[in-house]
């Protein structure tokens, strides 16, 4: 039966991305899927094995630039890469996909040239990772207004103060460190980022314990305590760290929508072939109800708009046209919608859904996390309605 999801994205994309896609469909289905649940019954994050072939594919270096030793491709390739693997297994997905939408966009929208020769070519063959410190513990949605700091010193600037939920923190090799330089000014302007190696002796690192979403992903706190940086340290200007920080979300929104989009094409899929096989009273198969067919036309139109929307919205990002309010609207709409529908898909295949190998489970706990990933949708809510009520936004200025 062919992937429904095939069958728009055909219709959306031209035949090479389309050709791009399927090796990466292909990848996930042959070497991936029959890993997921062992990783996940042995409580084990991606396999560096799995890493190290990802990144012989040249998944960690799609958007960089063939100067750089990427891929030379875009953001729609990543993702692209993000619905493949994100088929079997968003935490697969979040890998090499917050490596380079979070860990690497960073430098390359806003790094300078001995930056980027620094870092790209690693970054691009999976050597290194970054990770994005955006998020800390009393800081989430508030992001404009870090706890850690950073001050100046003779020599450059001393860091303190505690990082968390920073994805890949386990494989990586720097963090881009959003940091308070300057309280005073107006809000927007008050913060900077800096690229600090983990390996520095006062950055520490925990993996965070506990997390029952996303369960193949490294997600990490990372503290520092006076950790001493020169100026060549700051990625992007001065009190321009926000703006940084920003732009970076903005493509990264449009792979979290993806993911939404890769998990509900899975369920879709699932149920379709399970309406077709379970057989209950007389003899027929449970696809006869009218309340199953109902739940698997509402996946399916929510998968068509949704991949419609969303390769839209890429095509906007790739012009230059995408604004902030719509990036957020096309992951608000791509993850609530998959989230709602995970529970009704469940429900129509009863009792065999709660089980690990079944998938529709793991799918349904990592759809929360597109929900409150990348600036929750509740809080992109508030920046979203902004251009419908210009007075109101005006008053609450
Ligand atoms: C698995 C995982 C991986 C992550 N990876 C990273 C990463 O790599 N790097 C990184 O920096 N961060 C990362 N995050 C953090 C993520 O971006 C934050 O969880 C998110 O921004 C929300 O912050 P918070 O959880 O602190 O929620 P809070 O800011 O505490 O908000 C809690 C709730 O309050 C409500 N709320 C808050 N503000 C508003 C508002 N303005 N209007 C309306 N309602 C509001 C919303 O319902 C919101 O969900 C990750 C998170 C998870 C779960």
């Amino acid at each position: 039966m062919e992937r429904r999801i095939d069958h728009y994205l055909k219709d959306l994309i031209d035949e090479d991305r389309f050709t791009f896609y399927e090796a990466v469909r292909d990848f996930s289905d042959d070497v991936i899927a029959p890993q997921i649940l062992g990783w996940e019954r042995e409580h084990a994050l991606v396999s560096d094995a799995a890493i190290q072939q990802m990144a012989e594919l040249g998944l960690f270096g799609l958007p960089i630039d063939e100067a750089y030793g990427g891929q030379g491709g875009d953001h729609l390739d990543l993702v692209l890469m993000g619905i493949a693997l994100g088929y079997h297994s968003q935490s697969v997905a979040i890998t090499p996909g917050a490596a380079v939408s979070l860990g690497a966009k960073p430098l390359m929208l806003c790094g300078n040239e001995e930056q980027k020769k620094a870092h790209l070519p690693d970054l691009a063959a999976g050597k290194r990772m970054f990770v994005f410190g955006l998020s800390e513990p009393g800081r989430g949605s508030d992001a404009a207004n870090p706890e850690v700091t950073a001050v100046k010193t003779d020599n450059g600037w001393r860091l303190r103060g505690e990082k968390c939920w920073s994805t890949n923190a386990a494989w990586a090799s720097h963090v881009v460190v959003h940091a308070l330089t300057h309280p005073d000014a107006k809000n927007g302007y008050r913060t900077t980022c800096f690229i600090v190696p983990m390996d520095h002796p006062q950055v520490h690192y925990q993996e965070m314990a506990g997390k029952q979403v996303w369960k193949q992903s490294s997600t990490g706190s990372i503290s520092f305590d006076g950790v001493e940086v020169g100026d060549e340290s700051i990625l992007g200007d001065l009190q321009g760290g926000f703006k940084v920080m920003v732009t970076t979300l903005n493509g990264g929104r449009l792979f979290v929508a993806g993911l939404a989009v890769a998990s509900l094409a899975f369920a879709l899929d699932k149920c379709r072939q399970y309406a077709q096989e379970r057989i209950q009273f007389e003899d027929k198969p449970i696809g006869r109800f009218q309340r199953v067919q109902d739940v698997i036309l509402d996946m399916d139109m929510a998968l068509e708009s949704g991949v419609t929307w969303l390769m839209h919205a890429c095509d906007l990002y790739l012009e230059n046209r995408l604004e902030r309010e719509r990036a957020a609207k096309v992951k608000i709409e791509c993850s609530r919608r998959a989230s709602d529908l995970l529970v009704r898909a469940m429900e129509i295949c009863g009792g065999v859904a709660c089980l690990d190998e079944f998938g529709l489970i793991r799918h349904h706990d990592d759809l929360f996390v597109t929900r409150v990933g990348e600036g929750s949708n509740l809080a992109l809510k508030t920046q979203a309605v902004r251009p419908l009520l210009p007075d109101i936004a005006r008053i609450l200025q």
